[in-house]
């Protein structure tokens, strides 16, 4: 009787499972397949943050080019890091009958309202870079894996101390040394992820007292750059250098999360006098492989960058993109790590590359991302 009775429940659950399960690839079918092959030619819409910052010009322009070379039309709009104007751009390009979204959004939690439109018109959205947060209405994320890029900074940064030598192993310098910590901007969801990625590997070192903070900022929230603004983390190492390292202290590192913040914390630093024969620069970690921070990089100021190849992303957003309109499923290697808020949105990770002195030629040069002439 109670056998009979558990089989009655276990297969009423998984009727019930299965019916839900149907109801959900239904709606994933009729979702994707908005428009399904009458999609060719269709309009896209692509939002950038900002022009402020070349990384996002290379996304756009790569993105343009290569939606246009499979005979999509592209609305390609830059915010220069205003909210308002990114959401009426949003809006625009929904009025405009775009069949599709790419989103690099400048503050991740703002874009409620216009994600919930593009979902009544069955417009599908892909969020670029950075992940847009607290809305059910994001169907794919194309990034780099986040959480490894800050690790990468952080140990460049020791390797760049030489407390670790490139294979991992020891390394000549024993410490302790003084480092000053930065991270972006708090609206950024990657902001966090660099910082965690970064701390998992500096932490073990500033328990053990091998590296110091002197001015003992490194809680996220205290360090982040609001709009990773170079100007406002020029102006915080200025003070970090008036206050804290008054006394003759020297700062040995700067963990740097963003090349746009290192040449503002590199130009502080000068204007205190490093960057001279006696007293060297400290060890300045970046991200985004600029054309500045890597001129900078092989004049021997800035120490490194992280390379992330914008022309890749924009492949694996534009085959997302492109297997959806045709009501296909894109591919996706992440199915854990990025929780909105409200959902974990499918992902792409693409790998990122610590670029020094010592491999900028073969990294940027020869894989046809800068020419030679671009850095000289
Ligand atoms: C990007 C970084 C970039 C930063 C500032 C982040 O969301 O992932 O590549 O350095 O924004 O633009």
């Amino acid at each position: 009787m109670r056998y009979t009775r558990l089989a009655a429940v276990t297969s009423a659950v998984v009727l019930t499972a299965a019916l839900a399960a149907c109801g959900s690839s239904e709606k994933t079918a009729d979702k994707e397949a908005s428009g399904g092959t009458d999609n060719a030619g269709a309009l896209i819409g692509v939002t950038m943050p900002t022009r402020s910052s070349e990384r996002w010009i290379g996304d756009g322009d790569n993105l343009k080019k290569q939606l246009e070379a499979l005979g999509y039309k592209v609305d390609l709009q830059y915010a220069e890091d205003k909210i308002p104007t990114q959401v009426n751009q949003l809006d625009n390009q929904i009025t405009k009958g775009a069949k599709l979204l790419i989103v690099a959004s400048i503050d991740g939690t703002a874009l409620t309202t216009q994600l919930q439109s593009a979902k009544d018109n069955k417009i599908p959205v892909i969020a670029y870079d950075r992940l847009i947060r607290n809305s059910p209405n994001v169907d794919y994320y194309a990034t780099f894996d986040n959480f490894k890029v800050g690790v990468q900074q952080a140990t460049s940064l020791l390797t760049g101390l030489k407390l670790v030598n490139a294979d991992g192993s020891p390394g000549s310098a024993k410490g302790p040394f003084n480092i000053e910590l930065f991270a972006g901007s708090p609206d950024d969801n990657n902001a966090t992820f660099f910082y965690n990625g970064a701390m998992s590997v500096l932490k073990p070192y500033i328990d053990k007292g091998t590296l110091k903070v002197p001015s003992k900022q490194q809680d996220f929230k205290t360090i982040a750059i609001l709009r990773w603004q170079p100007k406002v983390a020029q102006d915080r190492m200025e003070n970090l250098l008036t206050s804290t390292y008054r006394s003759g202290l020297k700062v040995d590192g700067v963990l740097s999360p963003y090349d746009g913040l290192s040449i503002g914390i590199l130009s502080a630093l000068k204007s205190n006098g490093y960057g001279t024969a006696g007293q060297p620069y400290p060890i300045v970690t970046g991200q985004d492989a600029e054309v500045a921070s890597v001129k900078s990089i092989i004049k021997g100021e800035q120490y490194s960058t992280i390379y992330k190849d914008t022309r890749e992303l924009a492949k694996t957003t534009v085959q997302m993109a492109d297997a959806v309109l045709k009501g296909q499923k894109p591919t996706t290697n992440n199915d854990k790590d990025y929780d909105n808020g409200v959902k974990i949105v499918p992902s792409m990770l693409l790998e990122s590359v610590v670029v020094d002195k010592t491999n900028y030629e073969k990294e940027l040069v020869q894989t046809g991302y800068y020419k030679d002439s671009d850095l000289k």
